[in-house]
């Protein structure tokens, strides 16, 4: 199975998400074994999911909270997320571990609590250019991965994002993606034994047309999850195009 998901982060309104869409789906050629999915921001959920669900795409939240109601002001629960049409949630990203705390206790129960409301997880993991430099790069993915351990079985996507290539036009080597992606594999075989052959690893940062088809012939590289060029519908269904 191939997967390419569009993170859209904190951009667009309402009209710009609906062109996109149009203007997306006008181009889209989806095919059996590929995933293609959109994660707009909380307020665009119901929106996109109105018009792309029925086209086969997944639909995303960005984050969303472990708790499942209550006094929590400014969050989403994963109730919320699966009543505003998502069939999964981001969950992990390094923009939220980075600026807002989220820590990998935090993370297990999010992936219990999206699971609990058949939402399905798509945790991000990656290292920060210093751990790099420091060589301490598949420790970190083995931190950020033991979490799985007491989680158990259930529908999962990872995508291996490098913090130093996100949003910076830097995207990883070919050879640190086939490391990092083989260290990430055999993590999952040892936390998830035989479940772990059903979830994906898609790399992210920096994810582009041009470089996309490189990245797809690394072993264990799923597809993408993809920011800045999935702001233009046409990147995003050529990106689509080249996964199917
Ligand atoms: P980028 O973002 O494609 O703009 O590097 C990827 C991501 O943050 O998921």
């Amino acid at each position: 199975m191939r997967c390419v998901v569009a993170n859209w982060k904190m951009n667009l309104t309402s009209d710009e998400a609906r062109s996109f869409c149009e203007s997306m789906l006008a181009q889209f050629t989806p095919k059996a074994g590929t995933e293609a999915g959109i994660a707009p921001p909380f307020t665009m959920l119901s929106l996109v999911s109105g018009l792309v669900r029925a086209k086969g795409l997944q639909v995303f939240g960005q984050n969303g909270h472990a708790e499942p109601k209550g006094a929590f002001t400014g969050e989403i629960s994963m109730a919320q997320l699966k009543d505003a049409g998502c069939t999964g949630v981001i969950l992990g990203h390094s923009e939220r571990r980075q600026y807002f705390g989220e820590t990998d206790a935090a993370l297990a129960k999010k992936i219990q609590a999206a699971r609990q409301n058949g939402l399905l997880p798509l945790l991000c993991i990656g290292e920060t250019l210093d751990q790099r430099d420091a060589g301490q790069t598949l420790a970190v993915l083995g931190q950020q991965l033991s979490i799985l351990a007491e989680n158990g079985a259930g529908p999962l996507w990872v995508a291996y994002e490098p913090v130093w290539a996100i949003g910076t036009g830097r995207r990883a080597e070919a050879e640190q993606v086939r490391e990092a992606h083989a260290f990430i594999r055999a993590e999952l075989n040892r936390h998830l034994g035989a479940a772990a052959a059903q979830v994906p690893i898609l790399y992210g940062g920096s994810v582009t047309p041009e470089s996309f088809p490189e990245l797809l012939g690394i072993p264990e590289v799923a597809g993408g999850l993809v920011g800045g060029a999935s702001l233009d519908p046409k990147k995003f269904a050529e990106l689509v195009k080249q996964a199917s």
